[in-house]
């Protein structure tokens, strides 16, 4: 292969990192055979309020299941996240916040932002709200969205936030699943030059005759539009602060007391509601962020997510704010207004560390980089990716463009459900292959199984499962335990089933091929999704790629690729048949796709995953029952993908 596979850790980064190969392998390896002593000494990491005695209490036998850690252990995690920081740290910058427009810029010091929690949270405590409520969130991405969970968590109420780019039904549902009696959003939002009318939404989703349970909605000022306004219902959040007490002591939580709620993409199917605790949930978060990004104090670290995403729960509040990190909050997106910004952002404020999704490194990647011409990023450390299987390709011009060829980049692979990143590089630790996710992170035990549930050893692949259970991992799908279960427990008895495939080299790396759900079987051969994208995706025409199976009368299944062209590119039969020809150099003859169909755009989620279960339909022209598009980002793009379908038997 001529493309260079290999990415050795540099040696400035081995030298100051907090974990270099000799010490990780020896982590690991006392992690998996004494995890009582391991995550005990871990757990030191946060502050307890009274310390606990018990590790670990297990147990994923689908008959008698539970899941606990450090159970008789209390503590506050926002108390971990703020007040313990204020001796040393108060004067330091917790959040830097860039507007929509670059003009608005604030930064928030650890004190500042105790002080605000702290006054919100007594707001909260005066409409009534108390240990164990459910609250919904549906917030733009601004500071007060942090201040708004972490006052949740330092009263005992149970966060649920819902996706600022969420319509009122999705809002509706959530709401109606916790039961929350409180909601806090804005007027509006702004992402992309572009108004969201976050309190419409809520008033739209709160006059369904289904949703009886909210009595109040806090509504923060963002951009001074109009809103319609119910008396007795509705409140300003300046007003119910001005009125509350600066102190406000931190409630004494059980480690698995629920610290929030938060529901699952929806790529597979209805989303789940995911339950994560507090005492496991804290100490795997801050630990993961502080190991897989080598955080050093001091550093600017920015993750691209939005709160509404586990990545914005574990990555952009608990995480680093438990760390005492200086975090990057922006509230629009990072092609906005030109695919420069992300480069200006970085350089205007030093950016050290940065974490974002392939979906949008394939976005800017598709608009060329003289974008990024001006940029200096010289600050930058280390980058992550997460979200989806990031194309080799992708990786190769995400390490060059963004980062210069000399920052690791960790290709963090987790799921909401683990509250965590379970595989990932260490960035002085791990030699990294582009689209590899490489090894466990300490305590997690993954295996590859065959559908029978027999664990196979060596390099192969098969279905990723996790043999035992990891401190950040979830409780239960909340109200609906049996869900739980079944969901994760009964497909492969004994283990926790991820839904993913996954393939490990003869280095021990894992590589995730996609949902096992959407591997493809060519005449008697598998296939995932992954591999078969990713070649299309090497292509120099080529921005964006989406493939699935169809029924075919002799291979069983045939290979149906949606393909998205470079700006500019003209799609014509010549560049159809040099894209089949393509994959099968690249792949082989069997990966060779029957059927390429130009998409000018994919079906994604609101968090940017390519949804598969619909294109698998298109191409199988089932077209009339499609399903739920509720967490669908742009439901239009269904039909234009349907008009154009080229399997119409
Ligand atoms: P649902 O469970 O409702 O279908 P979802 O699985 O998309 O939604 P998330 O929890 O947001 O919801 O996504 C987790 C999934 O994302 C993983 O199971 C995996 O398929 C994919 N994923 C995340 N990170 C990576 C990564 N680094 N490499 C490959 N796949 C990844
Ligand atoms: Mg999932």
């Amino acid at each position: 292969m001529s493309m260079q596979s290999l990415y050795t850790v540099p040696a400035e980064i081995a030298a100051n990192a907090l974990v270099n190969n000799e010490q990780y392998q020896k982590m690991y390896q006392e992690s998996v055979s004494n995890p009582e002593g391991f995550w005990a000494e871990q757990a030191k990491r946060i502050d307890w309020i009274r310390p606990f005695t018990e590790v670990k209490d297990t147990s994923y036998n689908d008959q008698n299941l539970y899941i606990k850690w450090f159970a008789d252990g209390t503590l506050n995690a926002s108390a971990n996240c703020l007040d313990r920081h204020l001796a040393t740290k108060g004067d330091t910058v917790a959040i830097i916040w860039e507007g929509d427009d670059a003009a608005e810029q604030r930064t928030i010091t650890y004190r500042e932002l105790h002080a605000d929690v702290c006054r919100f949270a007594n707001a909260l405590k005066a409409q009534g709200v108390k240990k164990g409520d459910v609250v919904t969130i549906y917030m733009p991405m601004v500071p007060e969205a942090a201040v708004a969970m972490l006052a949740c968590a330092r009263i005992g109420a149970i966060h649920s936030v819902v996706f600022g780019g969420f319509s009122p039904d999705s809002i509706a549902s959530r709401v109606i699943d916790g039961k929350s009696k409180l909601l806090i959003t804005a007027d509006e939002g702004l992402r992309g030059g572009r108004k969201i009318p976050l309190k419409a939404n809520i008033d739209e989703a709160l006059s369904r005759p289904d949703v009886t349970t909210v009595e109040t909605v806090l509504v923060l000022k963002r951009t001074g539009g109009k809103v319609s306004w119910t008396e007795g219902r509705d409140l300003w959040w300046d007003d119910v602060v001005a009125a509350a007490d600066a102190n406000c002591p931190a409630e004494e939580m059980g480690a698995e007391d629920p610290l929030f709620l938060l529901y699952t993409s929806g790529s597979t199917g209805n989303p789940k509601g995911v339950l994560h605790t507090t005492g496991g949930y804290m100490v795997y978060a801050s630990m993961t962020h502080e190991y897989v990004f080598d955080y050093k104090p001091g550093e600017v670290y920015w993750c691209t997510a939005d709160v509404g995403w586990i990545t914005g729960h574990s990555y952009m509040v608990y995480g680093p704010l438990a760390n005492g990190a200086t975090v990057l909050i922006h509230e629009g997106i990072p092609n906005f207004p030109s695919p420069a910004r992300m480069g200006e952002i970085i350089d205007r404020h030093q950016v050290n560390i940065l974490y974002t999704a392939p979906t949008l490194i394939r976005a800017l990647m598709a608009e060329g980089k003289q974008h990024f011409d001006g940029f200096d990023g010289k600050s930058l450390r280390i980058m992550g990716s997460v979200g989806e299987p990031i194309n080799p390709e992708a990786w190769r011009w995400y390490h060059e463009v963004i980062g210069h060829e000399h920052c690791p980049i960790v290709d963090t692979w987790w799921q909401t459900e683990t509250g965590g990143i379970l595989i990932t590089p260490l960035p002085g630790a791990t030699d990294t292959k582009p689209g590899s996710a490489t090894r466990p992170f300490f305590g997690v035990q993954p295996a590859l199984v065959d559908n029978e549930g027999n664990i196979l050893e060596g390099a192969t692949e098969g279905n990723l499962v996790l043999l035992d259970s990891w401190p950040g991992q979830m409780r239960t799908v909340y109200g609906d335990h049996e869900r739980f279960v079944l969901t994760y427990f009964k497909t492969f008895r004994g283990m926790y089933f991820t839904g993913d495939g996954a393939r490990r080299d003869e280095d021990g790396y894992y590589w995730i091929t996609g949902r096992v759900d959407d591997v493809i079987n060519v005449s008697g051969h598998r296939l995932g999704t992954a591999e078969v994208e990713s070649a299309l995706v090497a292509h120099d025409l080529v921005a964006e790629a989406a493939v699935v199976g169809y029924p075919h009368d002799i291979k069983g299944q045939g290979i149906y690729a949606y393909v998205t062209l470079t700006k500019g590119t003209e799609p014509t039969e010549e560049l159809r048949q040099e894209l089949r020809q393509w994959v099968r150099k690249e792949i082989g003859a069997l990966a060779t796709p029957d059927l390429i169909q130009w998409a000018s755009g994919l079906p994604k989620t609101r968090s940017g995953k390519i949804m598969r279960r619909f294109l698998r339909k298109i191409a199988a022209n089932e077209i009339t029952n499609l399903g739920d598009s509720s967490t669908l980002a742009d439901p239009s793009v269904i039909d234009t993908l349907i008009e154009s379908r080229l399997n119409r038997a």
